[in-house]
C-alpha cells in the first residue's frame, strides 16, 4: 500500500514537473487556452490532453492535426437548412427526398436535432437556426436562414412547422420571431410546450420529457388563420 502511494506520488510529481515545463512553451500555452474553451474541459484536463498528444505524436497528434485541418477546409454550413455538409457533396439533411415529409422541425443547433432524432418522436425535415436571435454571439437575423425556411415550406408542401427552440428567453424570442415570419403561409405553426422545463435546452432533455413536449405541442397558428 505504501509502495503504491509512493508510486502515485512519483507519477504526480513527474506530471507536475511536466506541466510546469509545458507552460514555458508558447505553442503549448496557446493549446491549453484553446482546449480549455471546449465544452466540459478546463485547464487541468487541457494539460492532460496535450500531454497525451505529445506522448503519442504519430498515433494521435499527427492524425488529429490533419483531420482538424481537413474539417476546417471541407465542412461547411448548408445555406439552405443550416446543417453541416461536406464542401464537395450535397447536403444530406436537405436530400431526404426519398421519403416525402410534410413537417419541418426548427431547432437551434445540430445537437438538438440529434437529441430529437434519438427519441424517434419526429419524422420530418429539420431546419437548424445555428443560434438564437439575442444571444450575444448571434445578432444577425439572416443567419437564421428564415428566407430559406419559407422556401422549403413552399417547395416541399409543408403543412406544419414545429418550433423546437429552448425554453429560454432567447429561444422563445426566436420562436416568436419565426412564428411571425411564417404567419402568411397558411400552414400550422406549433411549438413545444408542456413538459419542457423553463430554461430547458433541447439537447439536454431526456427522451420522456422530449416526447411529451412533442405530443403536447401548442398550436400558434392554424391553417385557417
Ligand atoms: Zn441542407
Amino acid at each position: 500500500m505504501k509502495l503504491l502511494k509512493q508510486l502515485v506520488d512519483l507519477e504526480y510529481q513527474a506530471l507536475s514537473g511536466h506541466f510546469e515545463l509545458m507552460q514555458n512553451i508558447s505553442e503549448i500555452n496557446k493549446l491549453i487556452k484553446l482546449i480549455s474553451k471546449l465544452p466540459g474541459l478546463g485547464p487541468k484536463s487541457a494539460k492532460r490532453i496535450i500531454l497525451k498528444l505529445i506522448n503519442n505524436r504519430q498515433e494521435l497528434m499527427k492524425p488529429l492535426a490533419q483531420t482538424l485541418s481537413e474539417t476546417y477546409k471541407n465542412v461547411i454550413r448548408c445555406n439552405n437548412c443550416g446543417s453541416l455538409k461536406s464542401n464537395d457533396a450535397n447536403c444530406e439533411n436537405c436530400q431526404i427526398n426519398t421519403k416525402k415529409h410534410n413537417k419541418i422541425c426548427v431547432v437551434e443547433n445540430i445537437a438538438d436535432q440529434w437529441t430529437i432524432e434519438t427519441s424517434s418522436i419526429f419524422k420530418g425535415y429539420y431546419h437548424i437556426l445555428g443560434g438564437t436571435l439575442s444571444s450575444s454571439n448571434y445578432q444577425n437575423k439572416q443567419d437564421l436562414l428564415l428566407d430559406s425556411l419559407i422556401e422549403r415550406v413552399k417547395k416541399n408542401n409543408i403543412d406544419e412547422v414545429i418550433l423546437a427552440t429552448s425554453a429560454t428567453v432567447e429561444g422563445q424570442t426566436t420562436a416568436f420571431y419565426i412564428q411571425d415570419s411564417l404567419k402568411n403561409l397558411n400552414i400550422k405553426v406549433s411549438k413545444l410546450a408542456q413538459g419542457l422545463p423553463v430554461g430547458g435546452e433541447i439537447e439536454s432533455l431526456d427522451d420522456g420529457t422530449l416526447i411529451s413536449a412533442f405530443k403536447n405541442r401548442k398550436g400558434l397558428i392554424s391553417e385557417s388563420d
